[in-house]
């Protein structure tokens, strides 16, 4: 893959990620999948893939332990992210979950930590302990999940918390809630948004509308669908895929670049939101 293909966006610390990355929810659940994978995950490094998307919470730890033994070796080509669940985000809390996290990944430091969802623990604590991880050099850059305009101007006037480095939402072609005032409340203040479930976890790749516009444009479904996302450069795009051949089909979605009038058809096709509508989460 030439490097020109490897788009990248700038987190608020002015440091650059490829924009096109990996999931791994629901990896890690069967044992007859785990090669497949593994080898996944791998051939997406290889491509440029390598930011990869990690919780505590996906197989209760199990994921985590995939992607060790999938990033064995290559720790320092991959930019790691892992979320904290809500209800061990309290200040101490927080930095115990980490600790588990950075043993089953088998690393001395967790790229971006993002707190799962808001639960019931202050914002302030959760900062706080975000805060004494950076400072021990246990993560590199903090952020959040799941929130909501209202909860990011919460955030916003916490202690700390301008140093958000990302706010990882539901965002795809079905769901644009984020369009009507959250990406750009976000990108009025250059926090990038990272989109998950950017394919609908498939139910994307079988829209009847989405696969007449790839076949009129020589591309397939998944393209299209990452392509809309990567079209913006302050989105940060984390497909799931559990094979090889998925994610070199997904790594193309890079080079498939959508002109305005293209973009112009795909808004009339999964229109933006006439209204405010609350951030869904899956
Ligand atoms: P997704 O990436 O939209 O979809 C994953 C599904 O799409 C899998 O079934 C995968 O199948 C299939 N797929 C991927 N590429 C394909 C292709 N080229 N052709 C056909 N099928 C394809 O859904 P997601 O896993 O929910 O979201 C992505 C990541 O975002 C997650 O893995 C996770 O890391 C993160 N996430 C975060 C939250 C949160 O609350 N923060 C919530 C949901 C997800 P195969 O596995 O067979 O390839």
């Amino acid at each position: 893959m030439p490097s020109q293909s490897i788009k990248h966006a700038v987190l608020p610390s002015g440091e650059l990620v490829p924009q096109l990355g990996q999931g791994t929810w629901q990896m890690a659940e069967r044992r007859d999948r785990r090669g497949d994978e593994i080898a996944a995950l791998r051939a997406g490094i290889d491509l440029g893939l390598t930011l990869i998307d990690t919780a505590e919470m996906y197989g209760e730890g199990a994921a985590e332990d995939l992607v060790a033994e999938a990033i064995a070796g290559r720790r320092d080509e991959v930019f790691l992210v892992s979320k904290v669940y809500p209800h061990n985000a309290s200040s101490e809390g927080v930095i115990a979950a980490c600790e588990r996290s950075l043993k089953r990944l088998q690393t001395d430091r967790i790229d971006l930590y993002l707190l799962h969802w808001m639960g019931r623990h202050p914002l302030a604590e959760t900062v706080a302990g975000f805060q004494a991880l950076k400072h021990a050099g246990k993560i590199r850059h903090w952020g959040v999940s799941n929130l909501d305009t209202g909860d990011m101007r919460s955030l916003w006037n916490v202690p700390g918390g301008r140093d958000v480095a990302t706010n990882q939402v539901l965002y795809n072609l079905k769901r644009r809630a984020a369009d009507w005032d959250l990406l750009p409340w976000q990108r009025e203040r250059s926090i990038p948004l990272m989109a998950y479930s950017p394919v609908e976890q498939a139910r994307l790749i079988s829209n009847t509308k989405l696969v007449r516009f790839a076949r009129d444009h020589d591309a397939t479904p998944a393209q299209v669908a990452l392509a809309w996302l990567l079209a913006n450069d302050d989105v940060i795009v984390i497909p799931k895929a559990g094979s090889v051949a998925h994610v070199q089909e997904n790594a193309k979605a890079r080079e498939l670049r959508l002109s305005a009038a293209q973009l112009r058809e795909l808004d009339a096709l999964f229109p933006a939101p006439r209204s405010r509508r609350s951030l869904e989460m899956l």
